[in-house]
């Protein structure tokens, strides 16, 4: 039974309602896509699926239009699949159980995939649409967005015509996006070698950190539970003997550690001194971060005394300096755009294995130059060390355009539909906009969208009044010769 079926805008709500019904997150894109083959062959339009089932959907002018140049509208096809913990939906199965809440449409128990859910509905009542007036429209719709962008990398371009892009993946009305970092995954990893110690086996855990998504949160100056647990174990040698044994935390390079772990071998004479040291360091560290980060905890799991392999001293050494010396945070704030952190670095994942240690940060930057340097120096760093990089996942940031006749078009019809200007602002992280206008020479893009709450968890709501007036906005927009 339909849920949405009454509810304006119905023609954009018909198609948002079909696609909640069919199960959608990242990499489990192919029935979504299938549908959007099936939508265009039912509409007439011309249509390509490519291999990892990206979509390119193409609409002729409408009558008065052929002259005008094409126009992109895109969004992504994948959702995040979050439920709560007594959800017993199978989202890799089972649709979504909608509902309306006052002015929100929500999913029972679910994310709703409202993000980017909405943008593919939106481009398919322009497409379906035998009312509106535009030029030719080119939808494109990419997967596996929220699992690192790898649709919009892989996704071929070459036979859009379209410079004027409309990316639908913003989450708050009125705000119009204008430019992205652009980032890289670095991965630096010092070699390790082991011998056989004796002493007291103690499991350090740091916990109780906030965390947070390490491009938009980066400037929170929250502590990162890996370089945390780095600056303890560097500031305790020298005042206690102790060996390293292993240490890890994070499970995503492009999110704040909120937890970490090692273990070590204190000399078993020495263990009230590190219990003292341990409690003077973790009092020192709440002190420093009692506003952003006030319930930082280090806790000491004190096991056998017993032997076992730990690092030789050039290994823990190297590991440690690495760890303690490689930048964190905020490297740089933008100074064309007021609170726009420029250049950042995030120690996302730390991780031991038998032969290295490996720590992968998330780069990130609007400055691509910048971006570089960063690198640059944290390669020269790790290879003094004896480490190496790798260096995977680049991808370009969208700069700000001096000249956009997309923007000032947008502009003045949000202006004159609402009385007051749109905010143009810029974000810390990566959209598709960064990959896709690197690959058409010339590109025009806004990144904009109905409010939304919440997204990427079970809480997600999509507002309804606010569906409504950017649909009437988009098709003013889409209207504009
Ligand atoms: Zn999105």
């Amino acid at each position: 039974m339909s849920v949405l079926g009454n509810v304006e805008p119905k023609e954009v709500f018909q198609y948002f309602e079909e696609i909640c019904n069919i199960p959608h997150g990242s990499y489990h894109e192919k029935q979504i896509s299938d549908y959007c083959v099936a939508f265009a062959k039912e509409h007439n339009l011309e249509v390509i699926q490519d291999k990892l089932y990206n979509i390119i959907i193409r609409k002729p002018a409408t009558p008065g239009y052929e002259n005008v140049p094409a126009l992109i509208i895109q969004g992504h096809l994948d959702m995040v699949c979050e439920k709560e913990s007594d959800c017993t939906i199978d989202m890799e199965k089972e649709g979504l159980e909608l509902q309306i809440n006052g002015d929100f449409v929500e999913a029972k128990g679910t994310t709703l995939g409202g993000d980017d859910g909405i943008a593919v509905a939106y481009a398919l009542a322009v497409l379906a649409a035998d009312n509106l007036q535009h030029p030719t429209i080119e939808a494109i719709f990419t997967v596996s967005e929220e699992v690192g962008m790898e649709g919009a990398a892989f996704i071929d371009l070459s036979s859009v015509t379209g410079k004027k892009l409309l990316n639908i993946d913003s989450e708050e009305e009125g705000i119009f996006l204008t430019s992205c970092a652009g980032g890289a995954r670095v991965n630096c990893s010092v070699k390790i070698a082991h011998e056989e110690k004796v002493g007291q086996l103690v499991k350090l855990t740091m916990t109780g950190l906030k965390g947070g998504h390490s491009g938009t949160e980066i400037d929170k100056g929250r502590a990162n539970a890996n370089t945390l647990l780095g600056r303890f174990l560097l500031e305790l040698e020298g005042k206690v003997t102790y060996e390293l044994v292993e240490m890890c935390g994070g499970s995503k390079d492009n999110a704040i550690p909120r937890e970490s772990k090692a273990t070590i071998l204190v000399d078993a004479k020495e263990m009230d001194t590190f219990q003292q040291i341990r409690k003077e360091k973790l009092a020192a560290y709440q002190n420093e971060y009692s506003v952003a980060d006030p319930s930082i905890q280090l806790n000491a799991e004190v096991l056998s005394e017993k032997k076992c392999m730990v690092l030789v001293e050039e290994s823990k050494h190297n590991a440690l300096v690495l760890l303690n010396a490689l930048p964190n945070g905020i490297q740089s704030m933008s100074l064309h755009v007021p609170g726009l952190v420029e250049t950042s670095l995030n120690l996302g994942i730390m991780n031991t294995e038998d032969s290295k240690i490996i720590y992968s940060y998330a780069v990130r930057s609007s400055v691509t130059s910048a971006k570089d340097y960063l690198i640059q120096k944290m390669t020269a760093l790790t290879k003094r060390l004896g480490g190496e990089v790798v260096v995977s996942g680049n991808y370009p940031g969208w700069e700000y355009k001096e000249e956009s006749k997309l923007r000032e078009d947008m502009m003045r019809i949000y202006t004159q539909m609402y009385g007051k200007a749109p905010k143009i602002e810029a974000i810390h992280a990566g959209v598709e906009c960064g990959l896709i206008s690197d690959k058409i020479e010339g590109m025009d893009c806004i990144s904009f969208g109905p409010d939304m709450q919440n997204v990427h968890t079970a809480d997600e709501k999509l507002s309804i009044s606010s569906t409504k007036r950017v649909w009437e906005f988009l098709t003013k927009v889409i209207a504009c010769k």
